[in-house]
């Protein structure tokens, strides 16, 4: 199979179309057989759900080429299960687990000549995503859904190293106690773009979200979630009902307490300790870890020890243990990886 003649290392984190994506209708209370299709365009109803009250979620993982040449997903049995109480909370009909892993190695197979070459550090980035399809004028559920996945591939997301981030503790609400902050659905993002392009614009990378109550603990950013390093290299991560629960994030925690032999916790994480601790780091699929070098809270800058020039130590370790899990150059702790081609 030949590959696209793309200059993989610099095709940067945008959309391209490409060959194929799978489609699968919800209608008279049942998923229909589902299929490829070369169409990239959705032709909707002017009161579809999703246009009208958004109802819609959606997921994000990668397929890339190992060092051995296969064509590999990292956890996507996580993705499918996430989408599914994503979905079940937004009254949606969940789109069964098996049919979701079974529409992620078709989409694949049929677009092999885009998913990148090992080393470049490409990726096919995989987006599976539902919304409501049918008519809706009055407030509710709509009766029709369509699911959707596309892959587009995407570049290295550090060009030329990591630098480390510098985040704003925001003035907004990403979500709020007993929310939709845990689940991963559009509008999330629709009322966090203001904050963001507020927070690009005073020169941060990102915001910091405190908890909506009491606005005194760290949540996460607009799309990662936190992830810390103690002075004496315990890896910690905020507990609260309102942050996504980021698969990454849980990897990273695994190969913490399993492969690294840290001490890990979660727990509610005060803004006032950050200045306590040595690292700080966002994980997310697109990146795996981000680093951060500063956090400035209203005029007040928390600087990491790790400083603005790199990775923290521990960090690195983490980064570098999950990526190698990932490229097959580590071994991969039963059912992480799953084999497409
Ligand atoms: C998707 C997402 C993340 C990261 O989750 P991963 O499964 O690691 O990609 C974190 N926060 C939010 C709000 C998200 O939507």
């Amino acid at each position: 199979m030949e590959k696209k003649n793309l200059d993989w290392s610099n095709i940067g984190f945008n959309y391209r179309t490409t060959d194929k994506r799978y489609v699968a209708n919800y209608k008279d209370g049942e998923w229909g057989e589902g299929e490829l299709t070369s169409d990239a365009n959705i032709v909707l109803n002017e009161c579809a759900g999703i246009l009208q009250y958004c109802q819609e979620c959606f997921e994000g993982l990668k397929a890339y080429t190992t060092a051995d040449g296969s064509v590999v997903t990292f956890r996507p049995d996580l993705n499918a299960e996430r989408m599914m109480d994503s979905a079940a909370w937004l009254e949606m009909p969940p789109f069964p687990k098996e049919r979701f892993l079974e529409a992620v190695d078709q989409v694949v197979r049929a677009n092999a000549a885009w998913v990148p070459p090992y080393g470049s550090g490409a990726t096919l980035y995989l987006r599976p995503y539902m919304f409501a399809s049918g008519p809706v004028i009055g407030v509710k559920p709509s009766l029709e859904y369509q699911f959707r996945l596309f892959g587009t591939p995407v570049g290295p997301y550090f060009k030329g190293g990591a630098k480390p981030l510098t985040l704003c503790v925001s003035d907004f609400d990403r979500a709020a106690p007993h929310g939709t902050g845990h689940v991963k659905a559009g509008l999330n993002y629709a009322m966090s773009l203001h904050a963001s392009v507020l927070a690009h614009a005073a020169g941060y990378d990102e915001n910091l979200f405190p908890d909506s109550a009491t606005r005194s603990y760290v949540e996460e950013t607009g799309g990662a979630n936190f992830l810390f390093v103690t002075k004496d290299h315990e890896v910690v991560t905020p507990q609260s009902d309102s942050i996504l629960p980021s698969i990454t994030r849980r990897s990273l925690l695994y190969v913490a307490e399993h492969y690294l032999g840290l001490k890990v916790s979660q727990r509610p994480v005060k803004l006032s300790e950050l200045a306590d601790f040595a690292e700080c780091g966002l994980c997310g699929t697109a990146a795996v870890i981000s680093p951060v070098g500063k956090i400035v809270d209203h005029g007040k800058e928390i600087c990491f020890p790790s400083g603005m020039e790199k990775m923290g130590e521990i960090t690195q370790k983490l980064y570098d243990t999950l990526t190698g899990i990932q490229m097959g150059t580590t071994e991969a702790p039963e059912g992480w990886i799953r084999k497409i081609m």
